[in-house]
């Protein structure tokens, strides 16, 4: 996941005019996904995933945590399906009919 550098706050990943972004839902903030950093994050995934998994458990008594948590898991989920997407593109396996 990345953060906005000018706020800190998460951005999010938008498709726009076929290129992903990411996009900085608080002060407007947008930059370019270039193949390296999907990369970069697809490894992040892996890590977080596992890491989600072990402290899941301990979090659940701090609220505000758990929003922050939630948040995460969808903006995680908005990364994997725009980056899976990607993936695909990129691959150009098609198999589609
Ligand atoms: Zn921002």
């Amino acid at each position: 996941m990345e953060f906005c550098p000018k706020c800190g706050k998460v951005l999010y990943p938008v498709k726009k005019e076929g290129k992903t972004l990411l996009t900085c839902r608080a002060c407007g903030y947008t930059v370019n996904v270039t193949q390296s950093s999907i990369e970069s994050m697809k490894m992040v995934y892996r890590v977080s995933d596992e890491m989600h998994t072990r402290t899941s458990v301990i979090e659940k008594k701090e609220e505000d945590r758990e929003k922050k948590e939630a948040e995460r898991e969808l903006v995680q989920e908005l990364y994997k399906e725009i980056f899976s997407e990607t993936y695909l593109e990129s691959e150009g396996e098609g198999s589609e009919d």
